[in-house]
């Protein structure tokens, strides 16, 4: 069954697939940083390069010596290999199912990682921990070790001792931007973290991250656990050493102010609606100075929502982190190309990142107004419990189409400047950017709805040159109606009635698909250039 490993790409191939990424300046204003976060940010900078590092270390256990080995090569090819080894932080291409683009290094990704011995069975993982004292099992299982062969047995070790050289000199650069940062927030966290990279117990870090709010906006710690693709156990590092955006910051607190007021005037039956709202979970918009490890590779993260650990989030929530740049360095180097393509002339002229960026903020917070409570024949139940794997699409499609709805409910009374045009005219164009990443997940499916819907509408109409085009009347009764759809299948939690939707308008028409066939050769992410960071030494 095992299909001929493909020939492994030469430098032309190895072009194009690194050209799937366009090389994009990240700028960050400093100018409002004090002169004492100036000089902690040069110290934050450092610890990203060194979690890079660590990083490199824990994604496989041959990274290392592969980098040193194409740093010696100095043929274009070699340069070629090194420039995209860094782009995916190993030799395996993201974009391309993981599948090796070196020679000498395994097919494809190590399903574990670094995180346990290459050649361990799930099984035999499985019998080992089920021996285990529960403290013992806990670190075995937890977020933060690693396991190795121990004679006929394993053991874990914690990432304090496995990558003890590598925290102890993190630890020592947090404690010194501790010392040089003026804000108490920062310093807490800071400290706090260098501590629990010494001590391995990120309890105290993660809490302290939550309280955080400082001109210096960072993430760094072992956190997401997707590259542990066995059991799903072990955290990467990552750092995100971001600047707060204060503008944004204020409009989401004006947002805020206002969801209770949208709660109220939803499109949906009265009984459904929740007169007090609790408190949402906090938001950030900054703009990213450099991201590093495993928040660093393939495609680049544009937000994300911390932490993972439950003991923290029951008590604290999660807060999430919108990375502002980053998403106006996807806009114009990705969904600008493709709406050349896929809009009419003048329309191009439409398309605004404000107005992009301001409805990616009215989907986060539509996330949280809406049925989320819910009563199903006498039982109190949520819409994820009754909607099961259906949920995340018809709740992805909901927060996009409220998110609609709130700014034109904030356009219409004048709490924002009107920006209808540039608002449903940059929605369609980032539609095609979200199909084209495939239906195969929430966001993508969610998105096929809701193109469908507003095609039957007439609210966005194909024209015969294969072109989109958006009419803005019919736009504002198409929102509408879908919202109150969405809303009313969440509502009442009926299985039945999302599936039904998801069925008949969860496929990409002939049209469509033959438009996104011609974005092929578009650029699929960005390379960061990270220009501020490159400039503090
Ligand atoms: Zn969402």
């Amino acid at each position: 069954m095992q299909a001929q490993p493909a020939p492994l790409p030469d430098l032309k191939t190895l072009g194009r697939m690194s050209a799937r990424f366009v090389r994009t300046p990240l700028a960050v204003d400093t100018s409002r940083l004090s002169a004492a976060d100036k000089n902690a940010l040069v110290q934050l900078v450092a610890a990203a390069r060194l979690i890079d590092e660590l990083f490199l270390k824990q994604y496989w256990s041959g990274n290392t010596a592969t980098l040193s080995k194409l740093r010696r090569d100095t043929t274009p090819l070699g340069k070629a290999r090194l420039h995209y080894f860094w782009l995916n932080k190993g030799p395996w291409s993201a974009l391309d199912g993981n599948r090796a683009f070196l020679p000498d290094v395994p097919a494809v990704k190590v399903p574990g990682a670094n995180f346990y011995p290459e050649d361990m069975k799930k099984e035999e993982f499985e019998a080992w921990s089920k021996t285990l004292s529960p403290q013992r099992k806990e670190l075995a299982e937890g977020f933060f070790s690693a396991i190795h062969r121990d004679g006929n047995s394993f053991k874990a070790v914690p990432f304090n001792a496995e990558y003890s050289a590598d925290l102890h000199k993190l630890a020592a650069l947090l404690d010194n931007a501790a010392a040089l940062t003026e804000n108490p927030t920062l310093k807490k966290f800071l400290t706090s973290r260098a501590r629990a990279f010494l001590s391995n117990d990120y309890y105290e870090s993660d809490v302290a991250w939550m309280d955080l709010d400082a001109p210096l906006d960072i993430t760094i710690g072992p956190y997401e656990t997707y590259n542990d693709e066995i059991f799903g156990y072990k955290a990467s590092y990552e750092a995100y050493i971001n600047i707060r955006d204060d503008a944004e910051t204020d409009k989401v607190k004006f947002f805020s102010s206002h969801m209770q007021e949208i709660e109220n005037n939803l499109p949906i039956d009265a009984k459904y609606k929740n007169p007090k709202l609790g408190a949402l979970s906090p938001i950030r918009v900054v703009n990213q100075v450099i991201a590093a490890g495993d928040g660093a590779h393939g495609v680049q993260t544009a937000a994300y929502n911390l932490p993972n650990d439950e003991r923290v989030t029951v008590k604290k929530g999660t807060k999430r982190v919108m990375l502002r740049n980053v998403q106006e360095a996807k806009f114009n180097s990705i969904l600008v190309p493709i709406s050349k393509r896929m809009l009419q002339g003048d329309a191009v002229n439409d398309l605004s990142f404000e107005a992009f960026f301001t409805h990616i903020l009215a989907h986060e917070m539509t996330h949280g107004i809406g049925p989320h409570s819910i009563t199903v024949e006498g039982r109190q139940t949520t819409p994820r419990q009754e909607l099961k794997e259906l949920f995340s699409a018809i709740e992805e499609a909901k927060a996009d189409i409220c998110g609609l709805y709130m700014l034109q409910y904030m356009y219409d009374r004048k709490l924002l400047p009107e920006a209808e045009k540039k608002l449903y005219t940059s929605y369609l164009a980032s539609s095609f950017r979200t199909l084209r990443f495939g239906l195969h997940e929430a966001h993508g499916k969610g998105m096929a709805v809701q193109f469908n819907y507003l095609l039957g509408k007439g609210a966005l109409v194909a024209n015969a040159d294969g072109t989109f085009a958006v009419n803005v009347e019919k736009m504002k009764g198409g929102v509408r109606n879908l919202a109150h759809d969405l809303l009313t299948i969440e509502a009442t939690g009926v299985y039945g009635a999302a599936s039904r939707m998801l069925d008949t308008l969860g496929h990409l028409g002939p049209d469509v698909n033959a438009a996104l066939e011609k974005l092929a050769d578009l650029p699929t992410d960005i390379e960061p250039v990270n220009t501020t960071a490159d400039k503090l030494k």
